[in-house]
Formats: C-alpha cells, sequence, structure tokens
C-alpha cells in the first residue's frame, strides 16, 4: 500500500458516477469536498436513488409511496452534493436491479464527453453485496472507453484518457479492493460529515464511515510519515499510472 495524492491539475474537473443516492458522499465525499474547496469542477451522477435497496429507514413509514422515498433522497443527495461544493444529475434509472440499457449508457458517454473530465470515481469491479454498484462500475468503464472512439455518435469531442479511480466498498475484502491510493482528506473532514448528515435516511453509517476515514487516515500515516494526517479515503487505480518520477 502506498500513500499519494490524486495528482492535482490546473482546471481539474471530476466526475463520479454513483449507483445510488448517497453512495458518493460515504465513499469519495472527501475527494469531492477536497477539489472543489481548489476550485476544480466535479459532477456527480447518480444512476438511481437507492429506493429499493438503500432507504431501509424510509420503509419504516406506513404508507409511504415509492414516489415518496425517491423525492426524500433525491432531496437529501442534492444537499449532501451542495455541501461538498458539486453538481449532482439524477438518470432515475431504477435500483434492485439497476439495469444497463443503451440509452443509459448513451447519455453517460455524452455526459463524459460533455464535461471532458480530467479524473474519474467509481465503485469497485467487484460487489457480491449489490450488483448495482458492479454495473455501475462497467457501465462507468465502458462509457469511459464509447467516448474515446472517434466512431461512437455524439456531438461532443471525444475523450481523451483520464484517470479513473475506484471508490471503497462497504465491505472492502469481500470485493477485491486494493486501496492502492490513500487521499488525505483531513483538511476538509467537517465537510465530508455535513454531507454525511444530510443523508437521514442511513444514519447509521455517519459514525462508520467517520470510523473508516479515521482509520485509513492512521493507515496513511504508517506509509507516509506524515503525522498531520487524520482522516484519509482509499481508491484503487484501474490503469496504469503514467509517469516520468517514481515516488
Ligand atoms: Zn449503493
Amino acid at each position: 500500500m502506498t500513500q499519494a495524492k490524486i495528482v492535482e491539475r490546473a482546471g481539474d474537473t471530476i466526475l463520479v458516477i454513483s449507483s445510488h443516492a448517497a453512495d458518493f458522499v460515504w465513499r469519495a465525499g472527501g475527494a469531492i469536498a477536497l477539489y472543489s474547496t481548489r476550485g476544480a469542477r466535479v459532477r456527480v451522477l447518480c444512476l438511481s436513488y437507492g429506493e429499493r435497496g438503500e432507504s431501509e429507514r424510509l420503509w419504516k413509514n406506513p404508507g409511504i409511496t415509492l414516489e415518496e422515498v425517491k423525492a426524500t433522497r433525491q432531496k437529501e443527495a442534492e444537499s449532501a452534493a451542495e455541501a461538498l461544493g458539486a453538481e449532482i444529475r439524477f438518470f432515475d434509472a431504477g435500483d434492485y436491479p439497476l439495469i444497463r440499457t443503451s440509452e443509459l449508457l448513451d447519455q453517460l458517454v455524452d455526459e463524459f464527453r460533455q464535461i471532458q473530465p480530467t479524473v474519474i470515481l467509481t465503485h469497485s469491479f467487484s460487489d457480491p453485496y449489490n450488483g448495482d454498484h458492479t454495473e455501475t462500475n462497467r457501465l462507468a468503464l465502458d462509457a469511459r472507453v464509447y467516448a474515446q472512439a472517434a466512431g461512437y455518435p455524439s456531438q461532443s469531442r471525444k475523450l481523451d484518457a483520464p484517470p479513473v479511480f475506484l471508490f471503497e466498498p462497504h465491505q472492502t475484502e469481500m470485493c477485491d479492493f486494493k486501496p492502492q491510493v490513500l487521499l488525505d482528506i483531513t483538511s476538509v473532514f467537517e465537510l465530508k460529515r455535513r454531507a454525511m448528515e444530510c443523508m437521514q435516511a442511513q444514519e447509521h453509517l455517519w459514525r462508520y464511515y467517520t470510523d473508516v476515514a479515521s482509520r485509513r487516515g492512521t493507515q496513511a500515516v504508517r506509509n507516509s510519515g506524515r503525522r498531520e494526517i487524520k482522516y484519509a479515503e482509499a481508491y484503487q487505480r484501474v490503469y496504469p499510472q503514467v509517469t516520468d518520477q517514481l515516488s
């Protein structure tokens, strides 16, 4: 495991592809806040509201409808995105299952080409607890590749080769996730915590993800000697890092 920063460049644009309304908050809220406070554009693509699979607490309200659950989750995610300084777009593609359609893929390719991200964040390759997360990983990686293809029909210019970072899944070891990058989020952790607290339907996860950030922070100190780090987020690279110096 190495400690490193996601390389910062002028004019960065971060695209975050999230299965459900809260995934981007727990798993990448620190990276989002870090980049937005540096002046980068950060855009979250939220494929579904997680209305069936990740809204347990709301379903305890007798008589609540699917549309009400979706509306509540949308409001929570909008507040969280605002707290983190990000734009957010909802696709309402449904969950359990999140179904891959050519229309959804086209919309994602279009986003990639219009936004021209310099960094892409999304779910891990594997998640035996949630097939929507795995599907989102495949959708995001395929959309990136198609957006690079000159022959794919689109009005916008084709994409270069932005790096993809996978964010940490809920049950790390079960998802074959390797924490290859530990991103120091100490300076923005309060913003991440505020965003987490917008997700009222999943209050039980606030403490859990505070603990995860603290544990990764301790590991970041161990891997770098930078004792000032208190909180970190873990990421796994998809493609080789291209560099002219080994660090
Ligand atoms: Zn999810």
